[in-house]
C-alpha cells in the first residue's frame, strides 16, 4: 500500500475568508493564543501564547533579530530591564505626557478613548449604549506605576516601561564604549512593554502587555531624512520576507500636526486587518531629542566624538518600532484561508489552511507512518523524526486516516508532510526503498524523495 493520493490541487482558494471570529476561535482551538487567566474569567488586555503561538512568535522575533542584528555590521543588541527609574520616563516626557484623552459614559459607565465615540446627526455618542451623557475628556496616563521595595511612598515609585526604546537611550554611552562603533550604528532590542490602554480591543492588537522589536539607529543630523527613507524600505521588505503580501501593506506619512513635536518625519506601516487598516510599526526620525533630554536631565554626557572632524555632538536617531503581537496577528490573518479540496473518498470539503511562510510556520514538518500498527513503518517514521529534529521542529502523528492527519497540519500551517508507506520499506519496488512521500501544504502536491535528501531539501525551502 502506498500513500493515498492527495494530489488534486485545491479547487478554490478564498484567502479573504478571515474574520476575527474565525481567527480567535482557531487560535484557541489549536493552541496559538488563549486569554490570560481564562479560568478566572480572564484578565482584560492580556494574552497567553500556547504551544503553537509561542513557536510562531519566536520565529518572528528570531528572524527580526537575525536580519536586524546578526546580518549587519552596524547594529548590536541589548536587553534592558522592564522596571524603570522614574527619572528616565520623566526626562523622556512619558510621566508628563504619555496619555490618551478619556471620556466616561454616564449611562453605561464605560471608560472610552475620545476617538472611539461615534457621531450621529452631529452628536457624539457612546459606542456601547448610544448614550449622549458623556463627561468632558481628561488625560489618562497609560503607564503602569508600581513600587520598588517595602515602602509604598513617592520615593519608591517605578514604572513598567511603556516602550523598550528608553533603555537604549539611557545605555547609549555604555554601549558606544563597549562596542566601539562609529556612526551610523544601531542598538536593537526585543522585549515586553506595558500600557494601561483605556480599551484593549481587536484580540491581541491592542493589549496592555505586549512585546516590541525596536531599533534605534544613531546617525549625524544630515543623515536623518535619508535614513528614514532607508529604514522605511528595509522594514517593508522585512514584512514581505515573512509572507505579508505587498498589497495589504500601506505606508502612512504622519502629517505634521500629528507627529511628535521633535520628529522631523514619521511613517506608520499599516496592515489591512479584518477590522480595518491599522498600524503595525512606526518608523520615525526622532532627531536628537531623546539623547539630549537624558543628557540634560542626568547631567551625564551622551555625546559622540567624531575622530575625523574632532567634533563632539549628540547623535540623531531613526527608530523603526514594531509590535511583535500585532505582527503575529497579521501573520495569522494573512495566512488564514479556506479552500475546497477532496477528502479521501473524493468528496469535496472545506479545507482550512494557514498558509504561513515556511520561515514563520510553527511546525515545519509532519511525519506520518501510513499505519500505526505496523512496527516497521513506525520505526522508519521515528528514524526520520530523529534525522530532522536537529534542523527543525517536526511533529510525529500516527493516529487517524492519513488525510485527516494532513488536514490537522494544514490547519496549523505546517508546510511539509512526510509519509512513510510500504514503498519506503522497499516492498513494491526495491528501487523505492528508503524513499518517502513529501507533501506540500499549499498545492497538496506529493513527490517521492530519498530519506537521506530530506534535511537538505527541507532546509533549502525553509531558508
Ligand atoms: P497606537 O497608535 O496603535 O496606539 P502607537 O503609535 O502608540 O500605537 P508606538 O508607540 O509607535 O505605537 O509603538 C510602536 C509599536 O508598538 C506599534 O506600532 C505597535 O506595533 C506596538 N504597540 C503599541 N501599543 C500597543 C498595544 N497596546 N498593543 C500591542 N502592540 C502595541
Amino acid at each position: 500500500m502506498s500513500t493515498p493520493p492527495d494530489t488534486q490541487r485545491p479547487v478554490s482558494q478564498s484567502c479573504g475568508a478571515a474574520s476575527m471570529e474565525k481567527i480567535v476561535s482557531l487560535c484557541k482551538r489549536r493552541g496559538f493564543i488563549f486569554q490570560s487567566s481564562e479560568i478566572y474569567g480572564g484578565l482584560n488586555g492580556a494574552w497567553d501564547y500556547g504551544p503553537l503561538g509561542v513557536e510562531l512568535k519566536r520565529n518572528l522575533k528570531n528572524y527580526w533579530w537575525q536580519v536586524t542584528v546578526h546580518e549587519r555590521e552596524d547594529v548590536v543588541g541589548m536587553d534592558g530591564s522592564i522596571l524603570t527609574h522614574p527619572a528616565v520616563l520623566t526626562a523622556s516626557g512619558h510621566v508628563e505626557g504619555f496619555s490618551d484623552p478619556m471620556i466616561d459614559c454616564r449611562s453605561c459607565k464605560a471608560h472610552l478613548r475620545a476617538d472611539q465615540l461615534v457621531e450621529k446627526k452631529g452628536a457624539k455618542q457612546c459606542p456601547n449604549c448610544g448614550g449622549k451623557d458623556l463627561t468632558v475628556p481628561r488625560q489618562f496616563n497609560l503607564m503602569f506605576e508600581t513600587h520598588v521595595g517595602a515602602a509604598t511612598d513617592e520615593s519608591s515609585i517605578a514604572y513598567l516601561r511603556p516602550e523598550t526604546a528608553q533603555s537604549i537611550f539611557v545605555q547609549f554611552k555604555n554601549i558606544l564604549e563597549v562596542s566601539r562603533r562609529k556612526l551610523p550604528f544601531g542598538i536593537a532590542q526585543i522585549g515586553k512593554a506595558f500600557r494601561n490602554e483605556i480599551n484593549p480591543r481587536n484580540f491581541t492588537f491592542r493589549s496592555r502587555e505586549f512585546e516590541q522589536m525596536e531599533l534605534e539607529y544613531f546617525c549625524r543630523a544630515e543623515q536623518g531624512m535619508e535614513l528614514l527613507e532607508y529604514w522605511k524600505k528595509e522594514r517593508l521588505r522585512f514584512y514581505e520576507n515573512i509572507g505579508i503580501s505587498h498589497s495589504k501593506l500601506h505606508v502612512l506619512t504622519v502629517p505634521d500636526d500629528e507627529r511628535a513635536f521633535y520628529s522631523k518625519g514619521t511613517y506608520d506601516i499599516e496592515y489591512d486587518f479584518p477590522f480595518g487598516r491599522q498600524e503595525l510599526e512606526g518608523v520615525a526620525y526622532r532627531t536628537d531629542y531623546d539623547l539630549s533630554q537624558h543628557q540634560k536631565a542626568s547631567g551625564k554626557s551622551l555625546d559622540y566624538f567624531d575622530e575625523e572632524t574632532k567634533q563632539r555632538f549628540v547623535p540623531h536617531v531613526v527608530e523603526p518600532s514594531a509590535g511583535v503581537d500585532r505582527t503575529v496577528l497579521a501573520l495569522i490573518c494573512e495566512a488564514y484561508s479556506e479552500d475546497q479540496a477532496p477528502d479521501e473518498k473524493g468528496k469535496m470539503e472545506t479545507r482550512l489552511v494557514l498558509r504561513f511562510h515556511p520561515r514563520m510556520a510553527p511546525i515545519k514538518c509532519g511525519v506520518f507512518p501510513l499505519l500505526k500498527n505496523n512496527p516497521q513503518l513506525v520505526a522508519k517514521a521515528k528514524e526520520i523524526v530523529a534525522l530532522l529534529r536537529p534542523h527543525m521542529l517536526v511533529f510525529y502523528d500516527e493516529s487517524g486516516a492519513i488525510g485527516r492527519r494532513y488536514r490537522r497540519q494544514d490547519e496549523i500551517g505546517t508546510p511539509f508532510g512526510i509519509t512513510v508507506d510500504f514503498e519506503t520499506l522497499g516492498e513494491k519496488d526495491p528501487a523505492l526503498g528508503d524513499t518517502v512521500t513529501l507533501r506540500h501544504r499549499d498545492s497538496m502536491k506529493q513527490e517521492r524523495v530519498a530519506i537521506q535528501d530530506l534535511p537538505s531539501i527541507l532546509r533549502e525551502q525553509l531558508a
